[in-house]
């Protein structure tokens, strides 16, 4: 494809790099084979009750569904690591566990801000009008396949993109658009014979390479499940009160990874590897407005309360049994989180004779 007279694919890279991406490329828009891969997952039950997946899967299927005409995708990734261990590392039971990617500000509004900043770019720099969906995560696209499609990275056999430099801790955004661009040759898998991110799955969600079953998994269970959490499925969750890393963490990509600079990825101090005991005891009107601000406002305040009564219930600690034990009041005392604390004391006093 030729570039459009005034702006350049290299153009709008360089201008993507300005404006804070660590990666941009560009694919051809298509119905590429993979992205039939989708009907399937969905078929076989894994998206559990992520019903907007089969509400949008026509038009995940092709993004010129979304925007008819379109002819290139530009695909963006932002690296957010931050220099902190590994949660694989710490071996201590009490402390939460939180993805680091909700560590800092809430990437749909940082991300989403900067996408549409290119927009605003790209609209002045061409003389003729032309149409564009910019999304970041939560629109009906296959962004994982743009982005290998633009060369920005494999997909790994946990599902995550995948960059040679800079490892998988990687934000992608993209803006759909109808301009005929200069696109880019697609990454290459080299994920080879390793298959360490399916050995250390803590529940083996990932069922075969780059196949994840949602409701195995640690993410799913902890985030887009909203309801109640199986009895069963209680003590897998561990410490993880916020999504799941495990699977990035061991890949050797990631080992090191590149470090970001960008304050807005800098943890909060309650989201640091914090005690599961203080994360709990921390009163409403304090995690209200740190939740709200943050990626976790997806899931809200209540879910992260259910979350950590099961964490401290598989802590076996006696800091749990005495936090669990206090009287409860704000959003620790919705229905919810108090059945799931009732599991926790029930866990904890079980532990404690088998102790004995
Ligand atoms: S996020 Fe965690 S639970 Fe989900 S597939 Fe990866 S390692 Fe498994
Ligand atoms: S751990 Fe190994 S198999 Fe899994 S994504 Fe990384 S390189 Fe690929």
């Amino acid at each position: 494809m030729q570039d459009q007279p005034g702006l350049t694919a290299g153009g709008i890279k360089a201008q993507a790099r300005s404006l804070g991406f660590s990666l941009c490329g560009i694919a051809p828009a298509g119905a590429f084979p993979e992205l039939r891969f989708l009907r399937e997952w969905l078929d076989r039950g894994y998206a559990g009750e992520m019903r907007y997946m089969e509400r949008t899967a026509d038009r995940r299927a092709d993004v010129r569904q979304v925007l008819p005409g379109a002819r290139t995708v530009i695909a963006l990734a932002t690296n957010y690591n931050v220099d902190r261990p590994y949660s694989v590392e710490q071996a201590d039971p009490g402390r939460a566990r939180i993805s680091r990617y909700a560590w800092g500000e809430d990437y749909h509004d940082v991300i989403g801000g900067r996408t549409a900043a290119l927009l605003d770019w790209m609209r002045r720099a061409v003389p003729e009008p032309f149409e564009a969906r910019p999304y970041v995560d939560t629109g009906p696209v296959q962004e994982r396949v743009y982005a290998q499609r633009a060369g920005l990275g494999w997909i790994g056999k946990n599902s995550c993109l995948i960059n040679a430099r800079l490892g998988s801790w990687l934000f992608l955004s993209e803006i759909i658009c109808t301009l005929p661009l200069e696109t880019d040759p697609p990454a290459l898998d080299q994920c080879g014979a390793c298959a360490l991110c399916i050995e250390a799955c803590p529940t083996g969600a990932i069922v075969e390479p780059r196949t994840v079953d949602a409701t195995r998994c640690l993410s799913y269970l902890t985030i887009e499940q909203r309801g109640k959490v199986e009895e069963s499925a209680r003590p897998e969750i561990g410490s993880h009160v916020y999504g799941c890393d495990v699977c990035q963490e061991v890949c050797p990509w990631n080992a090191p990874a590149a470090v970001s600079d960008d304050p807005a990825w800098r943890p909060r101090p309650a989201f640091d590897q914090p005690r599961l005991v203080d994360l709990w005891r921390r009163p409403d009107d304090q995690l209200r407005p740190i939740v709200k601000r943050s990626a976790m406002s997806h899931a809200g305040v209540r879910s992260l309360r259910r979350n950590t009564a099961v964490a401290l219930g598989n802590s076996g600690s006696a800091a749990a049994v005495e936090a669990l034990s206090e009287p409860a009041e704000g959003s620790r005392a919705n229905p919810l989180v108090e059945e799931h604390a009732a599991w926790a004391r029930r866990r904890l006093r079980a532990a404690s004779v088998r102790d004995a």
